[in-house]
């Protein structure tokens, strides 16, 4: 059964409230949760605050990218529950905050939150890097100096340029 509507439908508890909407959210198809995301659903449903889960499940309602319809393409597989899949996530904050929550729960596995980053800015500015300009190595070693350095593509900079600038 898809539960939709008011915050507070009926009488419901803010509890009930998030369980219909979770249970809604993240059906797969067959009308029970997706039962990977089993643990996702309770660790939401134990939450001291429900109202806070309400919130968030609500702003932006129906909008691509909000926590609702990324809940909702989880629920019927069309995001994987992979790291490979959330790296490529948009907006990044709330696939963030998701992922985190997946983490939480056991759904992924714990991994390294800056590699994560780092993993995403990678595949974003080799993407970026060499549609304009294809990599003439076969490996692209020279874009693996860290996101600091890289971070505008008018700020690039490769060691030789820097080194002729330093010699007088
Ligand atoms: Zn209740």
């Amino acid at each position: 059964m898809r539960v939709r509507g008011k915050l507070h439908g009926g009488r419901l508890c803010t509890r009930c409230a998030l369980a219909g909407r979770l249970a809604g959210l993240l059906d797969d198809g067959t009308g029970a949760i997706r039962p990977e995301l089993a643990p996702l659903a309770d660790a939401l449903l134990a939450m001291d605050n429900p109202l806070s889960g309400l919130t968030w499940l609500y702003p932006r309602q129906g909008r691509s990218g909000s926590a609702d319809d990324l809940l909702r393409r989880l629920g019927r597989g069309e995001i994987q529950l992979t790291h490979e899949a959330f790296n490529g996530l948009q907006p990044w904050r709330a696939a963030s905050h998701l992922r985190d929550l997946l983490m939480a729960c056991g759904v992924l596995p714990a991994i390294d939150k800056q590699l994560c980053a780092f993993e995403r800015w990678l595949d974003i500015h080799l993407a970026t890097v060499h549609r304009q300009r294809p990599c003439p190595g076969p490996a692209p070693f020279h874009h693996l100096g860290g996101p600091a350095r890289a971070s505008a593509p008018g700020q690039r900079r490769n060691r030789s340029a820097l080194a002729r600038e330093a010699t007088p």
